[in-house]
This record gives structure tokens, C-alpha cells and sequence, in this order.
């Protein structure tokens, strides 16, 4: 076992806090990572808060982590030392279920995915997550980062990139479709970015106009306030696909509305509380309302690949980990642009 610093939070309601946590061994299977950068996802902040259910406390948050392997276990084939590498949302699943087997090993039901943090690991210890200066993963569940993307950048692709570019390809976004994004944040302007990218015609539906210039610079072609009425009347029945990244809960009968026949409203934004649907802005335009998590490891190579390949690559605004609790209440007041990354140098 070694020690590492790291950041924690403690309780649902105090501060995050210096902490020292241990790592394991490296076994024959595992890579030893230390991290560089590790970006700060809403769900962290979700989780913390105890909005999600039950945390053991002390947690270390974080599952958006780049870094450098640094030592590999004698049966590693897919990395060697040195290696630039990342951790997304979970670090092992059981390999047997045949969602496993199909490389969804995010819907693992056997029970399910291990968190990369807040879960509990094979070896019967909890996980802790990329908010800390060095994690041990097992090889299976560790990304390669293409060159040509930054390890900073690289960070927030494992969580807000997969999660938009799953659902993009599995309702096929592209060339002659029409994509609304709900919420220009962390999530919500990967979206765009990856949607714009695939060739799809982008819209933003955000509370305010404030980011407008930021949205059509991303690769928006239109830009709406969902503050202003008169939107939800101009773009009645005009999108093939819509991805919610809101982090609260929303009005989606008046959304529901902006789907085509047979459009799909995809749940990505997981706050607290239920939304209601009326059944019949389902019925009416035989729409569909879908939810989607994150992606497998092999889609997640896939989504690297791809951004590498189109110069897709998060905004972000890097901060050091004494900044963590400031950066959460400005995620939490929407004021983020577009993903808080920190820096885990003084970590390691
Ligand atoms: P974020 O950076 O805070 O972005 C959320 C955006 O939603 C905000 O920037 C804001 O955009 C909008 N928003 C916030 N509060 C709102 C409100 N009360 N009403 C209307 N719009 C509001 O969060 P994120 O990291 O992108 O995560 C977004 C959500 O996705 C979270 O719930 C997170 O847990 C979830 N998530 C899910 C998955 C998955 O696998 N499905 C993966 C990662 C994250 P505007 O200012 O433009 O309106
Ligand atoms: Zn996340
Ligand atoms: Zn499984």
C-alpha cells in the first residue's frame, strides 16, 4: 500500500479538506497512474451533497483524471511506464454479464460498475477517486489519451465527453439532423462541440443568453433562452434529438414539444428530485424520452480517438485543489465555462 494526499469531503454540508488516503498494491493486472489533472463533474458535487443516496464518508470525489503510468503489474500488456493514460467513471465491472461482454460495462448487472469512487472495489475497500495524486486501476478499465490532446484537456473527455458522445452516436446524430443541447455547461458544451462535429445542426436552449457568443464559437448555429417564451413556440416539433445536461429539474412537457414525430429527449442531467411527464407530450408525435449513462470503455477509446481526430477538446478553467469548494458554488450557480480541471501537481 502507499499513502497519497488528496482532497475530501467529510460530511454532505462541510467543506472539501486535506486528506491522506492509501492506494493498493500493484497487482499483477494493475496500472499505477499518477495524476495530473483531474476535472470536477456535477456529479461530484451530486454525490457530496448526498443527493444520490448514501456516501461513506471520508470520500474522495473525481472520476475525469489523466495522468502517467508510472508502474505497471507483471501480466499488463495494454501499457507500459511513462505512458500518458486516464480514468473515467467506474474502474472494474464483473466481465461476465452480457452487457460486459458487449462492451457496455457501464449497464454491468452483475451487480453493476464499480464507481471510481463512492463504490467499493474488488478488494473489499472503498474506492477513492481523482482528486488525490495517484490512483491504481486495473489495465481493462484504464483509457490511452491520443497525443494531440493535452492532459488537462484530456480530463473532463473521460466523463462530460462520453457521456454526450454515447447518446449522439446511438440516436446517430449527423449530416441532416437537428440537435438541441439543454444547458451550456460542463457536459452541455461537449455536446455541442462533438454534436457540431458529426456534422449535426446545433441548437443551445440555455436560461439566459449571457454565453451566446461562446455557444455559436462552439458550433451552434442557433442560440435560445428558455427564459424567453416565444422560443418554445418558434421551435415546436424542430429537432430530431434533444440531450438534457441539466443538473435540476425542468418543465420537460414544454421541451417534449420541440421533438419531431418520433424525436427522442435524452436524459443526461440526473438531479435530485423526479420530473414529471404528461403522457400526452409522449403520445402526440409518438416521441420518446430516453435516458443514457456515460460509455463503455472501448466507446470511450472511440470518443478519445474521435476528438483527437476532429480538434474537439473541453474549455476549461484549471484551478488549484484550494480552490475546489470555491469552483463548486460557482459550478452550482451555472457560472463555470466550461469545466473547472484541477491541477493535482501539489497532490502528488
Ligand atoms: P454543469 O456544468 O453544472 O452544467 C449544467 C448546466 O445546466 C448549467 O451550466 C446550466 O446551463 C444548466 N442549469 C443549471 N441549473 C439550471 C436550472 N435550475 N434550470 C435550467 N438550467 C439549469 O453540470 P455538468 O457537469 O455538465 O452535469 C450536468 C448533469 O449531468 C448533472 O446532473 C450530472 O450529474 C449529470 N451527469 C450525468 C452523466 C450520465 O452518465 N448521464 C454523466 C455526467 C454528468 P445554462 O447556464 O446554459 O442554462
Ligand atoms: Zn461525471
Ligand atoms: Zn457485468
Amino acid at each position: 500500500m502507499s499513502t497519497v494526499s488528496a482532497y475530501a469531503a467529510t460530511s454532505a454540508t462541510d467543506p472539501l479538506t486535506p486528506a491522506t488516503i492509501t492506494r493498493r498494491e500493484l497487482g499483477p493486472h494493475d496500472v499505477a497512474l499518477d495524476i495530473h489533472f483531474a476535472g470536477i463533474c456535477h456529479s461530484d458535487i451530486h454525490t457530496v451533497r448526498g443527493e444520490w443516496g448514501q456516501v461513506e464518508y471520508p470520500m474522495v470525489p473525481g472520476h475525469e483524471i489523466a495522468g502517467v503510468v508510472t508502474g505497471v503489474g507483471s501480466e499488463v500488456t495494454l501499457f507500459q511506464v511513462g505512458d500518458r493514460a486516464g480514468v473515467g467513471c467506474f474502474v472494474d465491472s464483473c466481465r461476465e454479464c452480457e452487457n460486459c461482454l458487449a462492451g457496455e460495462e457501464q449497464y454491468c448487472d452483475n451487480p453493476g460498475m464499480i464507481g471510481t469512487y463512492n463504490g467499493v472495489g474488488r478488494d473489499g475497500q472503498p474506492t477513492q477517486g481523482g482528486y488525490s495524486g495517484a490512483i491504481v486501476v486495473d489495465e481493462n478499465y484504464v483509457l490511452r489519451i491520443p497525443d494531440g490532446i493535452g492532459l488537462d484537456a484530456a480530463a473532463p473527455l473521460l466523463c462530460a465527453g462520453i457521456t454526450t458522445y454515447s447518446p449522439l452516436r446511438h440516436w446517430h446524430a449527423g449530416p441532416g439532423t437537428k440537435v438541441a443541447v439543454i444547458g451550456l455547461g460542463g457536459l452541455g458544451h461537449l455536446g455541442v462541440k462533438l454534436a457540431a462535429a458529426m456534422g449535426a445542426e446545433v441548437t443551445v436552449l440555455s436560461q439566459s443568453l449571457k454565453k451566446m457568443e461562446d455557444g455559436l464559437r462552439l458550433g451552434a448555429t442557433d442560440y435560445r433562452a428558455t427564459s424567453d417564451r416565444t422560443t418554445f413556440k418558434d421551435l415546436a416539433g424542430k429537432f430530431d434529438l434533444i440531450l438534457n445536461t441539466v443538473s435540476a429539474n425542468l418543465d420537460l412537457e414544454q421541451y417534449l414539444k420541440l421533438l419531431t414525430l418520433d424525436g427522442t429527449l435524452v436524459e443526461l442531467g440526473m438531479p435530485e428530485h423526479p420530473m414529471s411527464v404528461p403522457a400526452g407530450a409522449l403520445i402526440f408525435g409518438r416521441r420518446r424520452i430516453a435516458g443514457s449513462l456515460i460509455g463503455g470503455i472501448a466507446e470511450t477509446q472511440e470518443m478519445l480517438e474521435f476528438c483527437a481526430e476532429h480538434g474537439v477538446a473541453p474549455e476549461i478553467e484549471v484551478i488549484e485543489p484550494d480552490y475546489i469548494n470555491e469552483a463548486y458554488a460557482r459550478v452550482l450557480a451555472s457560472d463555470v465555462r466550461y469545466r473547472f480541471v484541477i491541477d493535482t501537481a501539489s497532490l502528488r
